[in-house]
């Protein structure tokens, strides 16, 4: 029995998985095995021609990792999911399945330092240009774009400024193109659903809210099935043109009797059979757990943040606050339209007193961890120009909007009452 609904609450409980079929087990079982016995060698010979799908052996798929990308799939309303062992990977596969060597994409500025990196570094390595362009002005994304620009790129609530991005605005520019917009929308699960505006790709860091227990690092990319990728056939060739690495698959075609899955299926046969950015069965089972009582604790997040941002400003040593619901203009606009149900989990000042201050800060802290992570249940703490952002030169830290004095909170579920505390005493010794 498949349980439909159009609530995520109800979906990360119930899709992809009912009970094992062996053994009546409710919970996912962790199946911890490298390969599947074959019916036949007919059998086999269907699952490697992609005639029948099916599983063949763990580096490209495994039943507790399809539970888990079933329920992705559910939680954001797409076609298919892939997971994978990281959200690094989960960025550098949804780039890497469409931009080749002599090919660019266009990123928003504002990302996490680690794919920033991975842009300006590494794809460069690899012969891929990233153009970063501010995502205050949609209209940098065309203005940046040219006949070999493949993706556009962009997080959704971007730390440290937090200033929502113009998923409908960039979306209907690249589709104009034949340009799908990526969305890392690793801040804001289930609060902000991009393929409702227009979003062709999401990419997470299951790591953050939905582990949510801080034991796991994983990743995932999710296929909207919207994406017309044949529109502008010249400007997705991976996808439009044959594939010498799977038997001269053109991979539109391919699908069309499996659903609108061709970005994904390239993207588990091809790249992560080749580059083996798996993630373990294990690890899988736990993200399952933690989609389990995702939309309560995002409730629980967003609620406590809206307290603690409050809290914030009108602290004296504090001289200036980062949280979408303080914003104006088209800043609180943005916040409004594609936020719902809350402005997500983190927030963000600036001390009075520079890299000093912020740093006394952070030592003062007694219950949040000082940590380089996001979207755990516990509250945390960081000095991202030390710490998460230390590689990017002083310029492109400034870019990405890390200031010298800036502190950021994750903050958790516990107690408001204690997580004040904690700041309150903290704010003292600066
Ligand atoms: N995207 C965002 C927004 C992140 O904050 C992070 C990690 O902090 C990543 C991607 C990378 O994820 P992972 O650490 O799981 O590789």
């Amino acid at each position: 029995m498949t349980v439909q609904s159009k609530h995520p609450e109800t979906l990360l409980l119930h899709a992809g998985h009912r009970a094992d079929p062996t053994t009546g087990s409710v919970a996912v079982p962790i199946h911890q095995t490298t390969s599947y016995q074959f019916q036949d060698t007919g059998h086999a010979t269907r699952l490697f021609a992609l005639e029948e799908l099916g599983f063949i052996y763990t580096r490209i798929m495994n039943p507790t990792q399809d539970a888990l990308e079933q329920r992705l799939t559910a939680m954001d309303g797409g076609a298919a999911t892939l997971a994978l062992a990281s959200g690094q990977a989960a960025s550098h596969f949804s780039m890497f399945n469409l931009a080749w060597s002599g090919d660019n994409i266009v990123s928003s500025t504002d990302l996490y330092g680690g794919t920033w990196n991975l842009f300006a570094n590494t794809l460069k390595q690899q012969g891929i240009e990233c153009r970063f362009v501010d995502p205050e002005d949609p209209e940098a994304f065309r203005e940046a774009t040219d006949d070999r620009t493949r993706a556009y790129y962009a997080e959704t609530l971007p730390n440290p400024k937090l200033h929502v991005f113009p998923i409908a605005e960039v979306a209907a520019i690249g589709k104009e193109f034949g340009i799908p917009l990526i969305m890392d929308n690793t801040a804001t699960p289930i609060i902000c659903q991009p393929f409702e505006h227009g979003g062709a790709i999401n990419v997470y860091s299951l790591t953050k809210y939905i582990g949510g227990h801080g034991n796991s690092i994983g990743g995932a990319v999710v296929d909207s099935g919207n994406f017309d990728w044949e529109a502008h056939k010249e400007r997705q060739p991976a996808l439009n043109t044959p594939d010498p690495s799977y038997h001269g698959a053109v991979w539109v075609e391919a699908v069309k009797p499996l659903g609108p899955i061709a970005y994904i299926l390239r993207m588990r046969v091809d790249l992560l059979r080749d580059v083996g950015a798996a993630i373990s069965p294990h690890n899988a089972f736990l993200f399952i757990q933690g989609l389990e009582t995702l939309a309560l604790r995002m409730e629980r997040h967003c609620e406590n943040a809206e307290a603690v941002a409050s809290w914030v400003k009108d602290q004296k040593k504090v001289t200036k606050v980062y949280f979408p619901g303080f914003q104006e203009g088209e800043l609180k606009r943005r916040a409004d339209t594609y936020l719902k149900g809350g402005y997500g989990g983190l927030v963000g000042f600036e001390l009075d007193g520079g890299a000093d201050a912020g740093r006394k800060f952070i030592e003062a802290l007694k219950m949040h961890y000082h940590v380089a992570n996001i979207g755990d249940a516990r509250s945390l703490a960081i000095h991202p120009w030390s710490t998460t952002h230390s590689q990017l030169s002083d310029e492109e830290k400034l870019a990405t909007g890390v200031n010298e004095n800036y502190v950021r909170l994750s903050v958790g579920i516990e107690h408001i009452d204690d997580i004040i505390a904690d700041l309150d005493q903290a704010m003292a010794a600066v």
